[in-house]
């Protein structure tokens, strides 16, 4: 660790939260403290600027009242009430080592349930020891993509495989841009101004999104679709092209499979049926074809708006069928945002799932709390949850079913944060986390190419400890009765975690070494180091899927989910309005969700028509319901919202509430990849008074 200055002084870091940018920062020091946020230029795609939620908020979450600083045992109920009394790190180690120790001897490590999420995105504090730990004691198994974006990678990947596409600088070449389901305003800060510079140079841009968004207003074309009908949008600007003659012939001959069935069934929507299911006009949806048709290179950015809603996976697999049957990938400014495949990591290295046995069983995240209320329905008991890294309670959908489960009289919760969270306060031991400004890390990004590291800023707060450290001092006293636990794995420093996290032989690290990434350089990983581009999506590299195509038909999703093709299945109205939780320009995620000034977004808008119809005034109070839960938010009428939706950002937390929008959110899954459903949730609205 470097030496932490007591005086004042700047330091460079980098933004940990779960947001595509990533940025660059830097932070202020004072005597051990942090002063003051702002962004750095350190990282060429962040400029410096940084957005104003963590410039207001980090201080407060590093150094605020909610800051945990020590173990914590609670004394009291369970719930927001909850009241807890520190003890030493020896005991909450040894407290959780019996607990967990005595549900193995009685129903075996599969009792024992890790829920993480996405809180730090660093390799090392988002999963390395911690991985290691929970498969060498042979935990369950969670899949956590189906809360965010899982939908999302199992479209791309059905039909690109895991072959990286474009990074969003690309779009500053691009002639045509398609912002699909990403406000990116509020979660995607700094390809605004890419945008608008591309705008300035020709470059027409295209926002598909329920709401008038910022950048929609910016936009030459605004496509404000009904939520859900994403796939028919797509289906019906591909036949519109077909009919048009406008596919690119050569390049679908050549490079994808299941052309004729894409196309079959993707002309079963005429223009005027999808006008009618999209809530659009013709018009709009012959001049978004038009668009393909006429203007190369054309790019799309898609972002988790699309994916949450039953035909979540549908809708993003048709959006990123557009590039393909126009043939817009090689030329820069053409092809799909991903780059995953960039980066130079090595999880199976830092997380040796290779520790994993061969019998282990998966369960969903979301279904965790299904499965501790209804035990009958696994076969081995959730006795014990590990939640870190995550806020359930905030983000889960159905919330009163997530707080009854956390509240199970047998059930042995451990929470591990750096804020005691509404989650923690279910929690019998708590376990103080430490910042990212208190331990080394290295970031990815899921926008731009870069790879950035950090180093510890200020000394632990309290007696935090990084994620790693906590983990190795549970593995050591495991290994008084596991064997496994004497691995010097186990014993691996930050540092060695560090270079491990690195995979030398990437074909972005060619004439680079590990000690080429310092806290000042950034790699740029979408080329090597004499400037020869990473290869990606037909750039050197064809899709990686079983066929070496692009697969417009997808057998393996035809054999895991009988969708094979895109499809779109209507919702079934039970409520009149269709409620959106999109992200917040004042959290991210659920971080910063406790600081005053922070949840002043936690409001419901809806259109001035609607709330005309139905007598209802800004700024009165409105009770928002379902069969699930009802609660009381103040209303914002804003002509921004489309007829018959409402929206109220996510991350919210409970405070003095006893539901957030979370609890009207229902629990059925997208069409693939089991994903949640937010933006399917139905409600309808009554004055409070
Ligand atoms: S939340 Fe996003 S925009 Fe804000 S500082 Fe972090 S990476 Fe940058």
């Amino acid at each position: 660790m470097p030496k932490i200055e007591t005086t004042r002084d700047e330091r460079p870091s980098v933004c940990p939260l779960d947001c595509a940018d990533t940025c660059s920062l830097k932070v202020e020091i004072e005597h051990g403290r942090l002063k003051k946020v702002r962004g750095s230029s350190v990282n060429p795609f962040t400029r410096g600027k940084i957005c104003a939620k963590v410039a207001t908020g980090l201080q407060e979450q590093v150094h605020g009242p909610d800051r945990l600083e020590s173990p914590l045992k609670r004394i009291g109920d369970r719930g927001p009430m909850a009241t807890f009394e520190p003890i030493s790190w020896a005991e909450a180690i040894e407290t959780i080592y019996q607990n967990f120790e005595s549900s193995i001897k009685t129903h075996g490590p599969l009792s024992i349930v890790p829920m993480a999420y996405g809180g730090p995105m660093g390799r090392l504090a988002g999963g390395s020891m911690d991985k290691r730990f929970f498969n060498a004691l042979g935990a369950q198994q969670v899949n956590s993509s189906p809360l965010c974006a899982g939908i999302t990678d199992a479209a791309y990947t059905s039909l690109f495989g895991d072959t990286g596409g474009i990074a969003q600088a690309e779009f500053a070449h691009s002639k045509l841009i398609v912002v699909w389901g990403n406000n990116i305003t509020a979660c995607n800060l700094h390809l605004t101004k890419i945008i608008r510079d591309a705008q300035k140079q020709g470059a027409k841009l295209v926002v598909i999104d329920p709401k008038k968004t910022r950048i929609a207003e910016h936009a030459d074309l605004h496509l404000q679709l009904l939520p859900g009908t994403d796939v028919v949008l797509a289906y019906a600007v591909a036949a519109e092209l077909k009919r048009l003659n406008a596919l690119d012939e050569h390049f679908l001959k050549e490079n994808a499979i299941g052309t004729e069935s894409y196309f079959a069934e993707a002309e079963k929507y005429s223009l005027e049926q999808a006008a009618e299911l999209c809530d659009l006009r013709l018009e709009e949806i012959e001049q978004f074809a038009h668009f393909w048709r006429d203007i190369k290179p054309a790019a799309i950015n898609t972002g988790i708006g699309a994916e949450r809603n039953r035909n979540g996976g549908s809708g993003i697999r048709a959006a990123l069928a557009l590039p393909v049957i126009t043939g817009n990938f090689g030329p820069k400014g053409a092809g799909v945002c991903n780059v995953s495949g960039y980066f130079p990591t090595n999880s199976q290295a830092l997380q040796r799932n290779d520790l994993i046995s061969d019998r282990h069983e998966t369960i969903s995240i979301l279904d965790i709390p299904n499965l501790i209320l209804e035990p009958e329905t696994k076969k081995t008991p959730i006795k014990n949850l590990f939640i870190y890294n995550h806020n359930p309670v905030a983000v889960h959908p159905k919330q009163d079913q997530m707080i009854k489960a956390l509240q199970k009289e047998d059930l042995f919760v451990v929470g591990c944060d750096i804020t005691l969270t509404d989650s923690m306060r279910y929690a019998d031991i708590i376990l103080p986390a430490a910042s990212h400004l208190e331990y080394s890390d290295i970031y990815t990004s899921y926008g731009h190419s870069f790879l950035q590291r950090s180093e510890a800023a200020i000394p632990p707060v309290g007696e935090a400890l990084p994620n790693t450290e906590i983990f190795r001092r549970l593995a050591q006293r495991f290994s008084h009765s596991n064997s496994i636990f004497d691995d010097p794995m186990f014993r691996e420093s930050d540092e060695a975690l560090l270079r491990t996290a690195i995979d030398p032989e990437h074909s972005a690290m060619v004439g680079r070494s590990y000690d080429s990434l310092t806290v000042n350089s950034p790699i740029d990983c979408s080329k090597d180091a004499s400037g020869s581009v990473t290869p990606s999506l037909f750039r050197g590299l064809m899709p990686s899927t079983p066929s070496g195509k692009v697969e417009l038909f997808s057998s393996a999703l035809e054999r895991e989910c009988k969708q094979g093709l895109p499809t779109w299945t209507a919702l079934e109205r039970s409520h009149p309005f269709i409620l959106v939780s999109p992200s917040s320009e004042k959290r991210t995620n659920s971080t910063f969700g406790n600081i005053e000034g922070h949840d002043s977004d936690v409001l419901l808008e809806i259109n001035p028509q609607d709330a005309h119809e139905r007598s209802l005034q800004d700024g009165q109070s409105v009770c928002v319901f379902n069969q699930q839960a009802e609660l009381i938010l103040n209303l914002k009428v804003s002509s921004k919202v489309k007829r018959g939706t409402l929206y109220s950002p996510k991350g919210a937390w409970l405070k003095q509430r006893s539901h957030t929008i979370n609890a009207l959110i229902p629990g059925h899954k997208a069409d693939i990849a089991g994903g949640a459903c937010y933006n399917d949730t139905q409600v309808d609205i009554r004055a409070y008074d």
